[in-house]
């Protein structure tokens, strides 16, 4: 009786599955490991002074301010999400009627397609070429079209890692009728942003989290930089109280150690590339150029792999045996011990000595 009453759109979709295992070394969801508890005790200190008997500032002034500071930017152009999840829920509520069409690439991340197909909107998914790269004059084709009420662009990508330079996305912005949502969830791995075109283009969000490179993604804190004009149309759709107040804290002392989770990101990054070397090594895999804090690798039998890895206690992510990610895994990048321990697992797993 229930399953009759459900919203035509929901009716096919699936919950979000994320499988818990305890006692695993977790490079499975680009999570930062290197600053596992890297600001637990500041974060503790602070919350005693914290009045959680209180609901939190709903528009997070304090943390937009502080952002602001940070970015050069005004706190009016600045909107919180509970994760950068939230934020792209808000776009499409904001911008998405039933029947209304999405621009983006193929593969990239869901949650652009769940939250279109949630509101009853058509996403269209344009593929990237057999190296995960981006046709750039066949995308602004698509772009031409101009059929679309937001185009996502993810910057780096992820599963893949690939990039599309800043000229590239000034050629799409230059034409799009649409609104343009630059994800730069792994920013700070990159180091090539946009956000400073948010004032010439008034239809362009830039959207970033304190998941990855802060270390940050259990308090579930990421932001939106756009023109004042876009963000006084996501606030009509932001739900009030969305980020708590212990988040706010957290974020606020995560983004005082800047220093910290640089040099974070630089130890990543280097160990980045010598995986990406030793795997690349390994005769049958193939490892694609990463920008970001994992690397994604195609390999027979990569089902089997994944297996073997969690038998052994590390869980990776694993793409099945379907579409374009066929056959591929993508490992998040950890501390070297754990980085080490999965070259070794996968080496036997080659059955090389
Ligand atoms: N965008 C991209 C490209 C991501 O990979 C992720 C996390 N997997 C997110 C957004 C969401 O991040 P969060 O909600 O934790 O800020």
């Amino acid at each position: 009786m229930i399953e009759k009453l459900v919203r035509k759109n929901i009716r096919k979709l699936m919950p979000y599955k994320v499988n818990i295992y305890d006692d695993v070394v977790k490079l499975d969801a680009n999570e930062n490991n290197d600053l596992a508890h890297g600001f637990n005790e500041e974060i503790a200190e602070a919350l005693l002074d914290l009045k959680i008997n209180e609901y939190p500032d709903s528009d997070c002034w304090a943390l937009r301010r502080q952002l602001a500071d940070k970015l050069s930017l005004l706190p009016e152009e600045l909107i919180i999400g509970a994760g950068s999840d939230q934020i792209i829920s808000m776009i499409i509520n904001a911008f998405v009627d039933p029947g209304d069409n999405i621009l983006t690439f193929s593969p990239t991340f869901s949650m652009y397609r769940i939250g279109t197909e949630l509101v009853g909107g058509n996403t269209y998914e344009y593929e990237l070429d057999s190296q995960f790269k981006l046709d750039y004059d066949g995308f602004i084709k698509k772009v031409e079209e101009d059929k679309w009420k937001i185009i996502f662009l993810t910057n780096p990508n992820n599963p893949t890692g690939g990039i599309i330079p800043r000229h590239e996305i000034i050629r799409i912005l230059d034409i799009a009728n649409a609104i343009v949502v630059v994800d730069e969830a792994y920013y700070e791995f990159y180091g090539e942003t946009v956000i400073d075109l948010i004032r010439k283009y008034p239809n362009l969000i830039v959207l970033r989290t304190l998941s990855k490179a802060y270390a940050l993604a259990g308090a579930r804190v990421g932001y939106g930089a756009g023109s004042k004009e876009l963000l006084d149309i996501l606030y009509r759709v932001k739900p009030p109280y969305n980020v708590t107040n212990l988040s706010q804290v957290a974020a606020k002392i995560c983004l005082e150690n800047q220093d910290m989770m640089m040099e974070s990101v630089k130890k990543i990054i280097l160990e980045r590339e010598a995986m990406e070397k030793e795997l690349g090594s390994i005769e049958g895999i193939k490892v694609y150029e990463s920008h970001a804090n994992f690397l994604l690798c195609r390999i027979e039998r990569a089902k089997d792999l994944y297996e073997y890895l969690l038998e052994r206690g590390v869980l990776i992510r694993c793409f099945g045996d379907q579409g374009p990610l066929a056959n591929c895994i993508r490992i998040t990048i950890g501390i070297a011990d754990e980085n080490q321990l999965v070259l070794g697992i996968i080496k036997e797993f080659m059955g090389i000595k």
